[in-house]
C-alpha cells in the first residue's frame, strides 16, 4: 500500500508543478463557447489529434458534454481499464491548457481525487491565432512580391532582377531568349483571396466564443 501511495505521489507531480507556475489557468472569465460548431472545424479536430491522439479527442469532446468528472469514473466512462491509462492523454491536454484539473485532498492524506475538465475557448483561442499567422505571413509575403520586380527567359525560365535584364538588352545570357516581365498580378490577387478566405474562416472562429 506504502509504495503505491508513493506512485501516485509521483505521477501527481508534473501537473502540480505546472499549477504552482501558472495560477492563472484556473478559469477566471464565464465564457460560452458553440461548441457544437468548434467541433466540427477540421482545423480544431486535428489539432487536438496532433496534440492527444484521437483517444485525446474522445477524451476533449467527453468532457466538454459531460462537465467536469473526476478521474476514475472518467476512465470507467470511457473504457480505460486503469486511471493511469487515461491519465496519459489528460496530461498531454493539460500541456496545452486544454483541459484544466481540481484535486481534492481525500481522508488519507497523501491521496489526491483529481477533477478534470475541458477548456474549449482554448481551443477556439488557438484556432484563431493559427488563422491570424497564417494571415499575418501572407500579407509579408504579398509586401516582397510587391517589391521584387523580376524578368524570366521564355526559354529556361531563368530570372533576372530588372538592371541586369537591362544591360543584356532583354535577352537571356544562356540561350539569347527573350526576358519577359514576371506577372506577380495573378499571384497577389491569389494570395489576397487566401487572405480573404482566412479572414472570414477567422470571424466565424472568434463568433463561437460569447463572452
Ligand atoms: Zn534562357
Amino acid at each position: 500500500m506504502a509504495a503505491k501511495k508513493v506512485k501516485r505521489k509521483i505521477k501527481a507531480k508534473k501537473p502540480s508543478k505546472a499549477k504552482s507556475k501558472k495560477p492563472a489557468r484556473v478559469r477566471e472569465k464565464k465564457v460560452i463557447v458553440d461548441t457544437k460548431k468548434l467541433l466540427q472545424l477540421e482545423e480544431a479536430r486535428k489539432y487536438v489529434i496532433d496534440v492527444a491522439a484521437e483517444k485525446g479527442l474522445e477524451i476533449f469532446q467527453f468532457l466538454i458534454s459531460s462537465g467536469e468528472m473526476e478521474e476514475n469514473l472518467l476512465a470507467k466512462k470511457l473504457k480505460f481499464e486503469k486511471a493511469n491509462a487515461i491519465r496519459k492523454f489528460l496530461y498531454r491536454l493539460y500541456n496545452k491548457n486544454l483541459v484544466s484539473y481540481r484535486k481534492v485532498r481525500k481522508n488519507n492524506k497523501a491521496w489526491y481525487t483529481y477533477f478534470w475538465s475541458a477548456n474549449p475557448e482554448r481551443l477556439v483561442f488557438i484556432i484563431s491565432e493559427m488563422y491570424e499567422d497564417e494571415i499575418k505571413q501572407t500579407n509579408k509575403s504579398m509586401e516582397l512580391n510587391k517589391a521584387e520586380d523580376f524578368y524570366v527567359c521564355d526559354i529556361c525560365n531563368r530570372r533576372y532582377e530588372v538592371n541586369e535584364a537591362l544591360q543584356n538588352d532583354f535577352r537571356c545570357k544562356n540561350d539569347g531568349g527573350v526576358l519577359t516581365h514576371i506577372e506577380s498580378e495573378k499571384v497577389l490577387e491569389d494570395k489576397q483571396s487566401r487572405i480573404d478566405f482566412l479572414k472570414g474562416k477567422l470571424d466565424r472562429v472568434k463568433k463561437l466564443v460569447k463572452q
